[in-house]
């Protein structure tokens, strides 16, 4: 293995073909099998470990390997780093194909576990055995319940958790006491192709103000079973400050479309970032590292070179925390986003913090942003973009090389559509700064804002 490619995969050459493969570190020696196979490249698996590479080290959780979640704890911090930051860079080079200034060093988390602020984990009829412990003598042992993550690759098994180390406690708790008092009752988990069963899923979220929600997601309503289960739970983790539990019968885990029930509490919760508060309900979105997203949102607002006088337009703003970041250093916040929870718990925050420049639109960007809007809102002095991973659409990079923002400051979960995109908006914009920021440690996934202006 020489290098580390995007997604967490990494790259051999085998006469001229590139061949990504997963679950290995750059310096292993070992077999494969191939998967895709194409005439320039191929994916493929390990089979058989012959060396093990220097850079690797112990992974600090026993359910790694087995479980989906934390793919690069086998690599020091420093290395993951190491390969965030070299990703970032060839994106720019292989797919923007544009000049660009120098990185700047990214900003690593200072804790690199217990950094997630929410948690869901599944309750499940069938237990995920890997092949290699699967003991065929033992082979009901898979029949057995689980309580933890979806196992990668099938929809309908879930790995057991003992411990996790991606929230702080009382995360094992909650989701043990849950598992215990169901075992205790004879209460069923959910079961994914008979679409069987009452307990489903658990949400949890835990703020840097001490404050801890509980969604206990149920496959079907019964006052009965659900009453004596919350109870228990509030019994054994005293400290949940707002319990919920929503009811859903249909056969996919999302809650989107569900109504929570407060069992007890306010029904949300409160996060701090600097002096900003944010209101978190049950179904808001809020990025799930609070001290790095602390980090990435003051990068934002230092890459916006605000004085005060401007007019900043953030779109997919999600619950407007960006623009509530920056709006004491601006003259008017627009934020624009497609889901309207969103842009109602973004009202909310900005009343909260008592912000008043502060205005919220509910609609795809591209249908938004027309000339109309941003003639009845003025002229953008700065735009920050923070697309999805798929990035912006052509029509929107177009509009904003359309109304030439003196600045744009441009947040991206995934530096390939990022290049792409940069790599268009270089026709009027030169790319001043870039800053990858780490929020998902033992993961491949990176963040990077990049700071552009417009060419004179
Ligand atoms: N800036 C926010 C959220 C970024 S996530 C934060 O830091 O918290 C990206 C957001 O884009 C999501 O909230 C998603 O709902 C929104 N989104 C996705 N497609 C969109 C579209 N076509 N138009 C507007 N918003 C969109």
């Amino acid at each position: 293995m020489e290098d580390y490619a995007a997604e967490g995969k990494s790259i051999a050459r085998v006469e001229g073909k590139v061949i990504f493969i997963e679950r290995v570190v750059p310096g292993d020696l070992v077999d494969i099998r191939l998967g895709k196979n194409k005439k320039d490249w191929a994916e493929a698996y390990p089979i058989r470990f012959h060396a093990l590479s220097p850079e690797r080290v112990e992974p600090f959780c026993n359910h790694f390997g087995t479980c989906g979640g934390c793919q690069w704890q086998m690599l020091p911090y420093e290395k993951q780093l190491f390969y965030k930051q070299k990703q970032v860079g060839e994106a720019l080079q292989r797919i923007g194909k544009i000049n660009f200034p120098p990185l700047l060093p990214i900003r690593g988390a200072k804790e690199t576990q217990y950094y997630r602020n929410k948690l869901e984990y599944t309750f499940c009829t069938k237990q995920y055995i890997p092949a290699d412990q699967f003991d065929k003598e033992n082979a009901s042992a898979g029949a057995v319940g689980a309580a933890g993550f979806h196992a990668r690759g099938f929809f309908d098994k879930v790995v057991q958790i003992d411990q996790c180390y991606l929230q702080a406690e009382p995360t094992n708790l909650i989701r043990k006491s849950l598992a215990d008092f169901a075992a205790l009752h004879d209460l069923a988990f959910y079961d994914f192709k008979q679409h069987t069963g009452f307990l489903r899923n658990v949400q949890v979220r835990i703020c840097e103000t001490g404050e801890i929600m509980v969604n206990v997601i149920v496959g079907y309503d019964d006052a009965a079973m659900i009453k004596p289960l919350l109870e228990a739970l509030l019994e054994r983790v005293p400290t949940i400050s707002t319990l919920l539990y929503t009811v859903n019968t249909k056969f996919n885990d999302s809650i989107y479309d569900l109504q929570p029930v407060i069992f007890s509490g306010r029904g949300y919760i409160t996060e701090k970032l600097e002096d900003y508060y944010f209101k978190i309900g049950p179904k808001s979105f809020f990025q799930t590292n609070t001290r790095q997203a602390e980090q990435l949102y003051s990068i934002t607002r230092e890459f916006a070179e605000l004085s005060g006088s401007e007019i900043v337009y953030d779109l997919y703003c999600g619950t407007g925390s960006i623009g509530i970041f920056l709006s004491k250093r601006a003259k008017k916040i627009i934020g624009v986003e497609l889901i309207p929870e969103a842009i109602q718990d973004a009202r909310e925050n900005a009343l909260l913090n008592q912000i008043g420049n502060a205005e919220f639109y509910a609609g795809d960007v591209i249908r938004i942003c027309d000339d109309a809007f941003f003639a009845t809102h003025g002229r953008p002095d700065v735009i920050i973009t923070d697309p999805p991973r798929a990035g912006m659409p052509e029509k929107l990079v177009k509009k904003i090389l359309e109304i030439e923002a003196p600045v744009v400051v441009y947040v991206s979960c995934n530096p390939a559509t990022q290049a792409r995109d940069l790599s268009l908006l270089d026709e009027k914009y030169v790319i001043t700064k870039l800053q990858p920021v780490d929020m998902f440690p033992h993961t491949h996934h990176i963040e990077n804002v990049a700071q552009l202006k417009l060419r004179k």
